[in-house]
C-alpha cells in the first residue's frame, strides 16, 4: 500500500533532494558502542559457527573485527549457548584485548535470554515466537486476538522486570516470514501487518517501562524493506517512540545478487534518513558482509570511512590499462578518508566528467598521464610509470596525505 514519506524532503549540502536528514533517535548503548542519536550508523554481522565451539567462534569474530565490525550477533538457542558468551567475551579480551559488544540472538524459547542478560551486551528477540497459545489457528475472534496478545505480554512481563536489573538493550525484531497467525489473519503478510506486529510488542515494553530498545523489521525482498521501513519510521514517530532502527535484507543470498538486494533494501532507507545500524546478510563468511556495509554507507554518504574513487568504465579511447591502474591507485590511496580521486581513461568529455573529484589521474596520450587538482591541470604528459608517485607527491603538497 502506498505510504507517505515520514519527513518533508530537504536538500543536503550538495543540493540533492533525494537525501533526507537522519531521523532523530535516542542513543542506545550496546557495551561501549552507541547506536542511534549522534552515533554513526553502526556496522554489524552475525557468526555462523556453533556458539558452543568457543575457539572457532572467537576466531570468526576476530576476522570480522579486523575488517571493521562494530557489533557481533551470535546464535544463542539454549542456556548453555548463553553461558558460552561469557567464555567468548573473556577470550576476546584476554587474547586480543577486544571489547566488541556481543548480541545474543534468541528464538522460540525465552529461557536463554535470562542467562544471556548476564553476559551479552544486547539481546535480540522476536517476541511473537514466545507465544504459541493458539498454534496455527485461523478465524480469530476479537476476544481471541486480544487473548493471544495478552499471552505474549504475560511472557514478557518477567523478562522486562529482569531487563530492568541489567539495563541491557533489546532489539525487537520481526521478519516477513515469521508473523503470528493473529497478525496474518488481521492484516495479511503486508507492510502494515509487519509494522503492527512490532508495534504490539513495543507498546508492551513501553507500558511496562522499558525503552532501552532497538527495532528491526526484515524481509528478503528489498522493495518490501524500503516500504516497511518508511512505514515503521513514520509509525514510531507518530507514537513518540524514538528507538533506533536496525536495517537488513534478510536471506539476501550471495555474490552480486545478495549485494544488489542489500544495497537497495538498506541504501534507500538510509538515504531517506532511516536506519542507525545495519547488517548485510550474505550466504558467505561473516567478514565478507562488513565491507559491503561500509560501501553502502559510503555510497549514500551516511558514513565516510574511505577514499571515494571515481573511475571510468573504459572504452576504445582508453589510453592505459585502467583496471590495473585503478587497482594500484586504490591500494595506495584507499586509506585517505574523505578524498575523492578520479581515474579516467581519457578526458574526452572534459574534467567535469570527474564528478567533482579532488584529484584526477587522466590518460593524456598513449602511456602519458595528466594530473588534475579539481578541474585544473597540474602536470601533463607524465610517463605512466611515474604518474602514481607524482599523484602522491601532489596530494602531500596539498596537505591531504596521511600515512596508513
Ligand atoms: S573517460 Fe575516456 S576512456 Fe573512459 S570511458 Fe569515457 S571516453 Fe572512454
Amino acid at each position: 500500500m502506498p505510504v507517505k514519506k515520514h519527513q518533508t524532503k530537504t536538500k543536503d549540502k550538495n543540493n540533492l533532494s533525494a537525501m533526507q536528514p537522519r531521523r532523530k533517535t535516542r542513543a542506545v548503548m550496546v557495551g561501549n558502542i552507541g547506536i542511534g542519536g549522534d552515533n554513526p550508523v553502526r556496522v554489524q554481522t552475525m557468526t555462523n559457527t556453533n556458539t558452543l565451539d568457543i575457539e572457532e567462534t572467537v576466531e570468526q569474530i576476530m576476522k570480522s573485527v579486523r575488517v571493521g565490525a562494530e557489533l557481533i550477533r551470535l546464535t544463542t538457542q539454549t542456556v548453555e549457548h548463553a553461558q558460552a558468551l561469557k567464555e567468548i567475551k573473556k577470550i576476546l579480551k584476554d587474547k586480543y584485548d577486544c571489547d566488541i559488544p556481543l548480541i545474543a540472538d534468541i528464538h522460540f524459547v525465552i529461557d536463554p535470554a535470562y542467562e544471556a542478560m548476564k553476559w551479552a551486551d544486547k539481546i535480540r528477540i522476536n517476541p511473537g515466537l514466545f507465544s504459541n497459545k493458539f498454534g496455527t489457528k485461523k478465524n480469530f475472534t476479537e476476544e481471541e486476538y486480544n487473548e493471544s496478545l495478552l499471552d505474549v505480554e504475560k511472557t514478557l512481563i518477567p523478562f522486562i522486570d529482569k531487563l530492568k536489573k541489567y539495563n541491557i538493550p533489546v532489539r525487537i525484531g520481526t521478519n516477513h516470514g515469521s508473523l503470528s497467525p493473529r497478525i496474518l489473519e488481521k492484516y495479511g503478510n503486508t507492510p502494515v501487518g509487519l509494522v503492527e506486529s512490532v508495534m504490539e510488542y513495543l507498546r508492551i515494553f513501553k507500558k511496562h517501562g522499558y525503552e532501552n530498545l532497538v527495532v528491526a523489521i526484515k524481509s528478503s525482498d528489498p522493495i518490501i524493506m524500503v516500504e516497511v521501513n518508511r512505514l515503521l519510521a513514520k509509525t514510531l514517530d507518530e507514537n513518540k517512540m524514538d528507538y533506533p532502527i536496525h536495517l537488513g535484507v534478510t536471506e539476501a543470498g550471495m555474490a552480486e545478487d545478495g549485494r544488489a538486494k542489500s544495497t537497495i533494501g538498506i541504501g534507500v532507507p538510509l538515504m531517506e534518513g532511516i536506519g542507525d545500524t545495519t547488517r548485510v546478510s550474505l550466504t558467505e563468511a561473516p567478514e565478507k558482509e562488513i565491507p559491503v556495509c561500509y560501501s553502502i554507507l559510503q555510497a549514500v554518504q551516511r558514513r565516510i570511512t574511505k577514499t571515494e574513487f571515481i573511475s571510468c568504465p573504459s572504452c576504445g579511447r582508453t589510453l592505459f590499462d585502467i583496471e590495473e591502474v585503478t587497482k594500484k591507485v586504490q591500494e595506495k590511496l584507499g586509506h585517505l578518508k574523505g578524498l575523492k580521486i578520479a581515474v579516467m581513461g581519457c578526458i574526452v568529455n572534459g574534467p567535469g566528467e570527474m564528478a567533482g573529484a579532488d584529484f584526477g589521474y587522466v590518460g593524456g596520450a598513449l602511456g602519458k598521464i595528466t594530473l588534475y587538482k579539481k578541474d585544473k591541470v597540474v602536470e601533463k604528459n607524465i610517463p605512466q610509470e611515474e604518474a602514481l608517485d607524482k599523484l602522491i607527491d601532489l596530494i602531500k603538497k596539498e596537505g591531504k596525505w596521511k600515512e596508513k
